[in-house]
């Protein structure tokens, strides 16, 4: 399926997510593309693809300079495949302006990408025209929710631009989960910040929690996930859990 990983809040692990789930659904065997859609390139060096090592970009396939395949590398995670992102991406939102189809660009770019059973996407800390491409060109939205206390109000925030997705752009997309992040169990505000959104959003509400955890923290700048990082932290096997619960709740293909 095709992920977007999104929030507008910024530092709530979306790509600690990204890259992470990416990985675990790369161990257990499933081919994985991971795109870094936000400018600060986080993806790309959590995975160890250095700025150097970035020929071409995600920037380059939306500006139709280059295609998916052109900008797909390897990675050190097993299965998974990486479009990186540059710092020109921060200027994408501008340049993109003399495109009719700019919502449209990477669902456009990604209509070839099927040697991939996920699709990932990382979405910016913002809700503005990459976000909206990478919600145009999903099935579903995963939302990493640090539980804290404006995080409900984010939330609606990012709901009504997914309905507003929905309603413009992408009638098929899904809430396919939200995720809470970087929790500590020791925490009484962070217990009822996750009671409080599991009240509002039930099932939506993944069982995974990934804790706060060091070992998450300390793999990027290894470029590493953490689960080749330190397979066995507390982090890297939440990430697996996740993993585990997301492949559940994908509807069963039916091969043809
Ligand atoms: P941005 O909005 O800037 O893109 P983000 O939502 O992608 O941020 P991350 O970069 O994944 O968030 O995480 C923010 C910081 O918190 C990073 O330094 C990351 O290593 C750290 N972090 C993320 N998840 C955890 C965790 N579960 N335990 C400890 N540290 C974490
Ligand atoms: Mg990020």
């Amino acid at each position: 399926m095709r992920l977007a990983i999104a929030n507008q809040k910024g530092g709530v692990g979306k790509t600690t997510t990204a890259v992470n789930l990416a990985a675990a659904l790369g161990a257990m065997g499933q081919r994985v593309l991971l795109i870094d859609l936000d400018p600060q390139g986080n993806a790309s060096t959590g995975l160890g693809i250095g700025r150097h090592s970035r020929k071409l970009s995600i920037y380059d396939v939306l500006l139709g300079r280059a295609t998916i395949e052109d900008a797909t590398l390897r990675t050190v995670a097993n299965n998974v495949a990486l479009v990186p992102s540059t710092v020109d991406l921060s200027g994408a939102e501008i340049d993109l302006i003399e495109f009719e189809d700019r919502p449209f660009r990477l669902r456009s770019a990604l209509r070839d990408a099927l040697a991939f059973d996920h699709i990932v996407i990382d979405c910016p800390p913002s809700l503005g025209l990459l976000t909206v491409n990478a919600l145009a060109a999903a099935d579903g939205l995963l939302v990493p929710l640090q539980a804290e206390f404006f995080a409900l109000e984010g939330l609606s925030q990012l709901v009504k631009t997914l309905e507003r997705v929905r309603a413009s752009a992408n009638p098929h997309l899904q809430l396919t989960g939200i995720v809470l992040t970087m929790f500590d169990r020791r925490n009484r505000l962070c217990e009822m910040v996750a009671n409080d959104v599991r009240d509002h959003f039930g099932d939506t509400v993944f069982r995974t929690v990934i804790p706060r955890n060091v070992r998450l923290s300390e793999a990027p700048s290894h470029g590493l996930p953490a689960l080749l990082y330190d397979p066995r932290a507390a982090g890297s096997e939440a990430y697996v859990e996740l993993a585990r619960e997301l492949s559940a709740r994908l509807p069963v293909r039916v091969a043809a």
